[in-house]
């Protein structure tokens, strides 16, 4: 597990060991013994599977390609995690979005485990024959380790539903007879796919910050306003106004999440930046999100990135270098691109008071200790983006009785459970002085260590 997930892992079961109401009947020498077991079940994973998938590529080429399925941990149910396709995959960093998907379910209480996959590939340098031919080779060689009650993979970065539907077919023809809806989630609705699982994980982002920053400061302003905790004062300055909001990343994650801040406008929000790959595009005004998602809907996915571009669109913007979104004065920065955007040599020019990860540990630990220091608030990972792997959860349900739900019951289950999440956690974390990320933690710690005692796992 790479050092910040472990490291807040390790945090979290030094608080609850010296919490004498956690797991009361251990004491003394097997209390000591019980949390040495946690730490080691869980800072390490069950299982690393790696290939090297073969392929003939288009020019007749047999090219061999790193891939890897890691699953992390199965207490709470089948294991369960993308599949990342991106040059920068390795080994660490597989294994420790793995960690962080068996951290997320446990937060949020969805029967699933912990997992992930990766492929180490730049997509976008092959074209869809071979990409087709890769997805079913990465079936092929984990077929035995993956299944509907076994190990779940999904989209991450560079996969999507397309290469969901190839993958879920591949399965059943090596799984003749048995049930394979639920073998992948994130599938086309054609394909059995759950009508609100491509806007779920976006949405789920912005919907964590609305509620938490808006709705429930609101209800609780009360108790809240005499506060002399930094994080609560954060939240109270950015309450009840009209705020400015950056996005980083305009993929699945990122633009959705710029679109509901969009259109969220009895909050009187505006986007004022958006990035990608290439570019980051700034307007104090604000920017018109559905245009560019239009655009880029034409375009690959890529934002437009010379005036003319933006002209036809009837946009106005500064066109930025990417990084630049980092940087921007404004009030939210939702991060919702890659790992470790925001580290020690950057941190001290962010200007976000409010942090949102939408991606997956794009704060490191360093960072996110400077951060916290000045009263930054951060909405971890596993809090805020969890909204896919909760519609997976009902993608999968759906799968197994057949029965499929509207889209409007998929987004008010998924609201429904990500409140429950934030209303168990808000109180804690604003009646006391640790970062959010932390109290998220140490309730998904909570939860995996009390399964694994009472499983009589930890002797
Ligand atoms: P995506 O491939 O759809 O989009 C990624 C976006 O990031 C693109 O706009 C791309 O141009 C941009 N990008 C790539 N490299 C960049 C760089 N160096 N600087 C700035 N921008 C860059 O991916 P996605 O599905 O939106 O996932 C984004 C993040 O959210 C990933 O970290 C992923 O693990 C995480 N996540 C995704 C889901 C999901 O359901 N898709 C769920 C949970 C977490």
């Amino acid at each position: 597990m790479a050092s910040q997930t472990g490291a807040i892992v390790q945090q979290s079961l030094n608080a609850l060991m010296g919490d004498e109401a956690f797991l009361p009947n251990l004491q003394e020498q097997a209390r000591e013994q019980a949390f040495l077991s946690l730490a080691a079940i869980l800072s390490t994973p069950n299982k690393v599977h790696k290939a090297f998938l073969r392929i003939t590529a288009d020019s007749g080429n047999v090219v061999r390609i790193p891939a890897y399925r890691i699953q992390h941990n199965d207490t709470l149910g089948p294991y369960k995690g993308g599949i990342r396709f991106h040059e920068s995959v390795s080994e660490e960093e597989v294994t420790n979005l793995a960690a962080l998907m068996t951290l997320k379910n446990a937060l949020h209480e969805v029967p699933f485990g912990g997992g992930k996959g990766g492929v180490v590939i730049n997509p976008r340098q092959y074209s869809a024959k071979e990409l087709y031919l890769i997805c079913k080779k990465y079936v092929q060689y984990f077929s035995d380790v993956l299944g509907p009650d076994k190990d779940i993979p999904a989209p991450d970065m560079g996969t999507g539903e397309r290469e969901m539907d190839w993958m879920m077919a591949e399965y059943k023809s090596i799984h003749p007879g048995q049930p394979y809806l639920g073998s992948f989630t994130g599938k086309s609705v054609i394909n059995g796919g759950s009508l609100g699982r491509r806007e779920a994980t976006g949405k789920g982002v912005y919907f964590t910050f609305r509620y938490m920053i808006h709705d429930f400061l609101k209800a609780q302003s009360s108790w809240l306003s005499g506060s002399d905790n930094p994080f609560v004062q954060t939240a109270i300055a950015h309450s009840g106004r009209p705020l400015t909001i950056a996005v980083q990343g305009f993929g699945n994650v990122g633009s959705v999440a710029a679109l509901e801040a969009y259109k969220c406008t009895y909050l009187h929000n505006k986007v004022t930046a958006v990035s990608d790959r290439n570019v980051t595009l700034y307007n104090p005004d604000g920017l018109s999100i559905p245009a560019l998602i239009d655009y880029a809907a034409q375009h690959q996915g890529d934002l437009p990135v010379t005036e003319d571009a933006l002209a036809s669109l009837g946009l106005k913007a500064q066109i930025l270098g990417r990084e630049a979104v980092l940087y921007l004065d404004v009030d939210v920065l939702i991060l919702a691109a890659l790992e470790e955007q925001i580290r020690k040599d950057n941190v001290g020019q962010v200007k976000a008071r409010i942090i949102v990860e939408g991606a997956n540990a794009p704060v490191t630990g360093e960072a996110d200790v400077t951060l916290s220091s000045r009263g930054t608030i951060i909405i971890p990972d596993i809090l805020a983006n969890a909204g896919g792997v909760i519609v997976s959860y009902f993608e999968w349900l759906q799968g197994r009785e057949t029965q499929f739900y509207t889209e409007e019951e998929v987004h008010k289950l998924l609201y429904d459970k990500m409140q429950k999440t934030l209303n168990g956690i808000l109180p804690v974390f604003f009646g006391d002085p640790h970062p959010l990320r932390q109290n998220c933690y140490i309730q998904a710690v909570m939860k995996l260590s009390t399964m694994l005692y009472r499983q009589g796992k930890l002797y």
